[in-house]
């Protein structure tokens, strides 16, 4: 796990007396509460005192002060109160507030939001969102997501020119982060809404915004061990407003699908929810039209006995209708999904005479049938282009016959660019129903939310891929929060001493880094196509990244293998197979079959221009899983470096999704994860109100003395050498 290293948290007196002109000193008076009086003076030293004891004390005495205060731990409502700030008290504060059902707490510039794993009545009304919308200090009320929401809609209009604004949501898999999003959409749909003048056409986009969600987790979440609505994929929305706040319109781009999903689930986990809200919810037409009789079993719908709130097609259906899928469209979307089910039925069994192609009992043959008539296309080259691959050599083609499992592979591989594509088409198809043209919009909310970092038994490119996309987003909260922020008060020429931090750029080298990294050796193995196995390539890896620290080998371990040290931890990664992942090959017999498919939805699909990587593959560079990652990550982040973020990390209190159930073990992993405790240290130590020198002096101006203001016309002094005395006459009036 990673080493949160104790922070040195000094600060001056000079630093201290230009802070204090908010009063927002975070100090404690023994009862735990602030002395607003008292702070002013003494407020830096008591903290410090209790930092630097930290240091020096055992971390048992440093809970037992602390625990002086605990009957009213649950108090605190921002963790920078917390006194002496060690992973075990911000711990301790957090179970408090959890077991008197607080469950948004400020971690100075974070929120902190603790899965409460049942609804909370009333905590996300019409009637709170209107309060936290229309109250001129927000931030004094409860914390909440609405205070970070409202913050940022606020900050939209900025000081001087209008900022672009991103609220970045993070935690584990089941932590909370789809709900926060959600939570966050519903919020602006609401206070961005309504004007008189437009009522018709904005309440519709609210609409379509919002029912963007129920399709997308439809066809892009799943139940998993650790989430029965796990999405799998990331999404990145922008809220779009135009000049008077209202919301006109939205895009989504989104991440990673799992596509792999489709085709092959763990043993305790689900298909994607679609497929189950096909086979509960259908009609008798419906079923006979999808060929889904309820008493067949699919080898691709495991655990389908389970009853879950996702498996509703009519929350689905109507949203599709919302967004303006009508019905011929909606019927041939259902229809090539129910084409993949019986696919998932089809086996192939080793033929009868060497040479020949695999077979297909009556069985398999019968639901081969039905999935050709699904998808529109010809039992006969379906069949063979699952057995049979074409070789080329210049202009000969050789044809020849697949093993049994190439036939599986290539049947999985079917099912998996199909869903994919049919996933993006999804999702353009809501961005035209939601976005709203250029000229409509002048700035956006962005709303991110990504798969957390992912650490299984076994891991391959895929969490290789999340845990990358994660090290990104926290490479980003480094940059912007820790870093940026001291460099500033360095800049500012304020006394600082640095709180050292975590830097990830050494695994981030590792992972993309040039000339050699994971993913370039990655690329290059594909690029030359070397038919190298997964030992001759870690004996690559080991080479070539010999000087990186972040990786390392397991020299005993029977599967050949690498591990990073992630910021949040180490992940092990087999090899095998993550080659051929990189790859993602799709047989050209597949794509011309589903170019010929009659269905006009699956035709486009795979129409000849929109698959030129694929069409054109033997003449073009491959394009991998990884680069095409690398370069959609990299546009993420420029996007979130141009806008101001707002973090919320989502924590998830117990392992088994329980309703109030806080277990220790499991939230300080996740709380070290996301470095809080640093997080909070430069925050309380930090100056957390920033007033422009303009809107400062616009505010104090008045009280200024003569002297000072004659001085500044005449420019006798400079302007920050008058804003630190007009700071001063403000401190001694307060
Ligand atoms: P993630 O996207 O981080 O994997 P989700 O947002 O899907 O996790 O949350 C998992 C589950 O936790 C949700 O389905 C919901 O039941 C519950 N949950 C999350 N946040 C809240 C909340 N604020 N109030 C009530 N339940 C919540
Ligand atoms: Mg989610």
């Amino acid at each position: 796990m990673a080493n949160v290293k104790q922070p040195l948290l000094f600060r001056n007196k000079d630093v201290s007396t230009v802070n204090s002109s908010d009063g927002t000193f975070r100090s404690l008076e023994k009862s735990g509460r602030p002395n607003r009086q008292k702070e002013k003076v003494h407020g830096l030293k008591d903290r410090s005192q209790g930092l630097r004891k930290s240091l020096n004390d055992s971390l048992e005495e440093d809970i037992r002060d602390f625990l002086i205060n605990e009957a009213e731990l649950h108090t605190y409502d921002d963790l920078t109160k917390v006194n002496p700030v060690t992973p075990s008290t911000v711990l301790k504060c957090l179970q408090a507030r959890y077991s008197a059902k607080v469950f948004y707490t400020h971690a100075g510039c974070t929120l902190v939001a603790l899965n409460p794993f049942q609804p909370i009545p009333h905590l996300y009304s019409l009637d709170v969102m209107r309060e936290y919308h229309t109250a001129p200090q927000p931030q004094e009320f409860k914390p909440h997501i609405f205070i970070v929401a409202e913050e940022a809609y606020r900050n939209v209009q900025g000081q001087v020119e209008p900022i672009n604004q991103s609220l970045v949501v993070s935690g584990e898999s089941g932590a909370g982060k789809t709900w926060t999003s959600r939570c966050l959409m519903k919020y602006y749909a609401t206070v961005a809404a309504s004007s008189q003048k437009c009522q018709d056409t904005v309440e519709k986009i609210e609409r379509r915004v919002l029912d963007s969600n129920p399709v997308m987790e439809a066809f892009g979440n799943a139940c998993t061990l650790r989430n029965s609505n796990s999405s799998r994929f990331g999404k990145y929305i922008q809220l779009q407003l135009n000049s008077s706040q209202l919301l006109v319109g939205a895009s989504v781009q989104t991440y990673l699908l799992e596509k792999t999903r489709v085709a092959f689930q763990a043993p305790t986990e689900r298909n994607f929810h679609i497929f189950y809200q096909m086979m509960k919810g259908a009609t008798e037409k419906q079923r006979l039209e999808w060929m889904l009789p309820l008493e067949q079993d699919f080898a691709w719908l495991p655990h389908a006995e389970k009853p879950l709130e996702e498996d509703c097609l009519q929350e689905t259906v109507e949203a599709m209708i919302n967004l303006g899928i009508d019905e011929g469209k909606r019927t041939q979307v259902f229809r090539i999904l129910a084409g993949l089910l019986q696919l998932g039925n089809v086996d192939f069994s080793p033929a009868s005479e060497e040479a020949q192609p695999c077979e297909l009992d009556g069985h398999s043959k019968g639901f081969l049938g039905k999935a050709a008539d699904l998808l529109q296309v010809s039992l006969d080259e379906l069949q063979s282009c699952l057995t049979v691959r074409t070789l080329r050599a210049g202009k000969q083609s050789v044809l020849k016959p697949c093993s049994q499992s190439e036939c599986g592979v290539r049947r999985d591989c079917l099912a998996k660019v199909i869903y994919a594509q049919l996933f993006d088409w999804l999702v353009t198809f809501i961005n035209n129903s939601m976005c709203a043209d250029n000229s409509m919009w002048c700035n956006f909310i962005g709303l991110l939310d990504v798969y957390g970092f992912e650490c299984f038994l076994l891991n391959n490119l895929e969490q290789l891929c999340i845990n990358y996309a994660n090290e990104k987003l926290q490479q980003h909260f480094v940059a912007h929060y820790l870093k940026a922020q001291q460099e500033e008060y360095v800049t500012e020429g304020l006394q600082w001493s640095f709180i050292r931090y975590q830097d990830n750029q050494g695994c981030l080298d590792l992972i993309e880094g040039s000339p050699s990294s994971i993913f370039s050796l990655l690329n290059e193995e594909c690029r030359l196509n070397r038919a190298s196995d997964a030992t001759q390539f870690r004996v690559r890896l080991q080479k070539e990244l010999l000087d990186n620290s972040s990786i390392s080998w397991d020299k005993l371990s029977k599967e050949p293998h690498f591990t990073v040290a992630h910021y949040a931890g180490n992940v092990s990664y087999q090899i095998e197979g993550m080659m051929e992942k990189n790859k993602d090959p799709v047989p050209p017999e597949i794509i011309s079959l589903l170019q010929k498919s009659q269905d006009s939805l699956l035709h486009s699909l795979f129409a000849e221009d929109d698959r030129e990587s694929e069409g054109s593959r033997k003449h073009s560079k491959v394009v991998t899983v990884v680069s095409k990652f690398k370069n959609s990550l990299e546009s993420l982040m420029k996007i979130l470096h141009s806008t101001t973020p707002h973090y919320t990390r989502c924590i998830k209190p117990n392992p088994d999704c329980r309703p109030l159930t806080f277990k220790k073990e499991e939230v300080i992993v996740q709380l070290e994860a996301c470095g809080i405790v640093e997080t909070i240290n430069i925050s309380a130590a930090g100056f957390p109100i920033r007033i422009p020198y303009g809107s400062f002096l616009q505010r104090y101006g008045m009280i200024a003395n003569t002297k000072l203001t004659a001085q500044i016309n005449r420019a006798d002094i400079s302007f920050s050498h008058f804003f630190l005395s007009l700071m001063n006459t403000v401190l001694i009036i307060m």
